[in-house]
């Protein structure tokens, strides 16, 4: 989505986005975000926008959060340089390890900090939605440790799809509520979850799972993901011996990826997002929301979404099931737009490939998601030998295992060598 903004517009929002001064009061990143959402709703939205504004920067607030980070989530995770992979590729290349987070990805920090932010609001139970899984293993982890009785809505076909997962969110104290409607995918979880909380926004809080949705929640999550960016800045400085000159982190809603860029808008950076490039460049084949999309409304934000000539919403398709969904962060559209971060696809081949590399070469199995993000920076590399760059690994990949079974591993013998 290029050539949107006229050129003194581009520069303006892009002066108020290094600034820090984004989204304005009606949560609008330029001309993305904001809310729109069905009248019932907004006395929820709004009670939420008070309390984001009372707690979020309360000095005792983040006390807490930043306790629960270090204590249950284990931050700071490690920054790990990858030495066989910088001579492979031919530049230094450096490791943010969300893997290593409690519940293997970076969603547990979005997570832990809005279950203790529905403390603060007094809510009396928690709902989440959740596609592959993950984010609902986080909100059922992070409200048992903050013992609150948590629902996670989840679409039938991912409940038979993701099962493991379901029975992870069971064990951890959570209700797993079938979402029948619509595509019984995330969409309609997110719908559902959404209809849920009309039911008692005072008792019930509703904890969104990426950088998504309408306002206050793109910001919120942002804010709590930003963590990453801060931790990796400081760590780039102390262990690298300075900054890097490329990011890298793969998009599904954009949270990890806000994450690790928010706190790194201002420096002399190239910052690029890599989404889902599927099977191909048709619709429905891929993922890749800000590579092929166009402006529209989605679960209450105007972003940039997947969408056929009269505004129907498009099917998505992508080998990791974090990546698969048709609308992205409203932030993103609008650094996309300034052209402060450069937003490009991996397909699913690709991805396979560069998780195959990293496990052989670097000891990780990452989750492949991720695995997006590694084959663009790989690609990089490949023009940009000798120079630093920092990629965003948001989570690992055992639970990536039915999914990579299909694609049989090499079968070594090392004893003759
Ligand atoms: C969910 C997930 C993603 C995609 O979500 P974002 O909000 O775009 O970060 C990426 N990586 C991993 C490991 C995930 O679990």
């Amino acid at each position: 989505m290029k050539g949107l903004l006229p050129a003194a517009e581009r520069e303006r929002l892009l002066a108020a986005t290094l600034a820090g001064s984004l989204p304005d009061g009606r949560g609008r990143f330029g001309p993305f975000g904001g809310r729109y959402v069905p009248e019932t709703l907004v006395p929820a939205f709004e009670r939420l926008e008070e309390g984001v504004r009372q707690h979020l920067h309360d000095a005792s607030f983040q006390d807490e959060f930043r306790r629960e980070l270090r204590d249950w989530v284990g931050r700071p995770t490690a920054l790990t340089h990858a030495p066989r992979l910088s001579e492979r590729w031919g530049a230094d290349v450096w490791l943010k390890r969300e893997d290593l987070a409690h519940t293997g990805a970076h969603k547990i920090n979005n997570a832990i900090g809005q279950a203790l932010l529905a403390k603060r609001l007094g809510a009396k139970r928690v709902i989440a939605e959740t596609g592959a899984g993950q984010h609902g293993v986080a909100s059922a982890a992070a409200c048992a440790r903050v013992g609150l009785p948590c629902s996670v809505y989840m679409g039938a076909v991912d409940i038979v799809r993701q099962a493991p997962n379901v029975d992870r969110m069971r064990r951890l104290g959570a209700e797993v509520v079938s979402v029948e409607s619509g595509d019984k995918t995330l969409r309609a979880a997110i719908d559902e979850a959404l209809r849920a909380w009309v039911t008692d926004p005072d008792g019930i809080y509703y904890i969104l799972g990426s950088a998504v949705g309408a306002h206050p929640y793109p910001y919120l999550v942002r804010e709590l993901q930003s963590v990453i960016g801060r931790e990796a800045r400081q760590q780039m400085l102390d262990q690298a011996g300075g900054l890097p000159d490329a990011a890298f982190a793969c998009v599904g809603g954009g949270s990890n990826a806000i994450g690790l860029f928010h706190p790194l808008l201002a420096d002399d950076i190239e910052l690029v997002g890599v989404e889902a490039g599927g099977t191909g460049p048709g619709l429905g084949q891929n993922a890749a929301t800000l590579a092929t999309g166009t402006p529209g409304v989605l679960q209450g934000s105007y972003t940039v979404i997947l969408q056929d000539d009269d505004g129907q919403v498009q099917e998505t398709h992508s080998i990791s099931a974090g990546l698969d969904y048709s609308g992205v962060g409203p932030e993103h559209a609008l650094l996309q737009a300034i052209g402060r971060v450069r937003y490009i696809s991996a397909t699913d081949d690709d991805a396979l490939a560069a998780l195959e590399e990293l496990c052989e070469y670097e000891g990780i199995l990452t989750a492949l998601e991720t695995s997006h993000a590694f084959a663009a920076a790989r690609e990089w590399a490949r023009e940009n030998s000798g120079k630093r760059l920092l990629i965003g690994n948001s989570g690992r990949g055992d639970k990536d295992m039915p999914t990579l079974t299909k694609f049989p591993a090499k079968v070594r013998s090392h004893a003759a060598a």
